[in-house]
């Protein structure tokens, strides 16, 4: 398997914040000539037999994902787990315990909002939330649209969701140090997630790449559906740099609002190691068609 391997390890379904179920993805990417695929639902693992069954059924290989969320020196970072064993019982505790906070958070983002002179956020939002579990910024940002406060979701984040903004709540997701234990100890890989999307300084982006390294942190993304050809660059050579393997990832949340399709970015720089390499024996290969009779 090569650089040129269609795979698309990063998206999300009704489980999380994306707004297809798992075998409306696994059709998405199967129809978009993707081959090797990853369903990574943030902080949660509900997902991963159904897509993996779907993925097979269409004869598409598969890895199991997931996208955790973890503070890092007071930034959020998102850490994507491949290969894992979907079933290890300290992932699910983990992971558990990461959206464990989502709902009294949600419940504190409301109540900013009808301070802002939104009220009702709370029920609206959970509407929008395929798992009640799961309830994040972005089921938010579709009420706001929906009831036209916003004209679109980019609005609703510049304007109530982030840092400094009415809706902004600040919360402690899991430490970094935990979050590559999980996924290491149940077989998995550690992939920093968007690395462009972070917003540190030059030495701050150091520290994150140092100490996930250091703490078994193998692989980053590269080409990612949040990065700009530019970026790829960049995160080409820190891979590099910091001898880590290249993820490829779309970030797929549904036809609506993701402006990169499944399966639709282009491959990975020919110097780096593709993280499916490190993971050859992790892939859940889809069962071969049987000979016609
Ligand atoms: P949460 O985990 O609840 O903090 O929500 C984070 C999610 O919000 C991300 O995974 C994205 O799906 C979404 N998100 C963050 N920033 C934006 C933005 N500017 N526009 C649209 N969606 C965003
Ligand atoms: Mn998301
Ligand atoms: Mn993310
Ligand atoms: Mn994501």
């Amino acid at each position: 398997m090569s650089h040129s391997l269609n795979a698309d390890l990063h998206c999300h379904s009704l489980v999380s914040d994306g707004t297809l179920a798992p075998e409306e993805l696994a059709a998405r990417a199967h129809a978009n000539g993707v081959r090797l695929w990853a369903l990574t639902d943030h902080d949660e693992i509900g997902g991963q037999h159904r897509a993996a069954a779907a993925a097979h059924a269409l004869g598409m290989d598969y890895l199991t994902g997931t996208e955790i969320s973890v503070t890092f020196i007071g930034t959020t970072v998102h850490i994507v787990g491949l290969g894992f064993d979907a079933d290890d019982a300290q992932l699910a505790r983990g992971l558990a315990t990461t959206r464990g906070g989502r709902d009294q958070r949600a419940r504190d983002i409301a109540e900013q909002l009808a301070r802002a002179g939104i009220p009702g956020a709370y029920e609206g939002a959970l509407c929008y939330a395929g798992n009640p579990a799961l309830i994040s910024r972005t089921h938010f940002a579709r009420y706001l649209v929906d009831t036209g406060v916003c004209r679109d979701m980019g609005a609703v984040f510049r304007k109530y969701l982030t840092e400094g903004k009415p809706g902004f709540v600040p919360h402690y997701w899991a430490d970094l140090r935990d979050a590559v234990r999980w996924i290491r100890d149940a077989g998995g890989v550690a992939v920093i997630a968007h690395p462009g999307r972070y917003r540190f300084t030059a030495n701050e982006e150091y520290a994150l790449f140092s100490e996930f390294r250091q703490l078994g942190g193998q692989a980053v993304e590269v080409v990612t559906g949040s990065h700009t050809s530019a970026e790829y660059r960049i995160y080409a050579d820190m891979a590099q740099e910091f001898g880590l393997a290249a993820s490829r990832g779309s970030d797929f949340h549904g036809p609506e609002e993701s402006h990169t399709d499944l399966g639709t970015l282009p491959d990975l720089p020919a110097q780096l190691t593709p993280v499916w390499e490190l993971l050859s024996d992790r892939i859940l290969r889809a069962p071969k068609a049987p000979f016609a009779a």
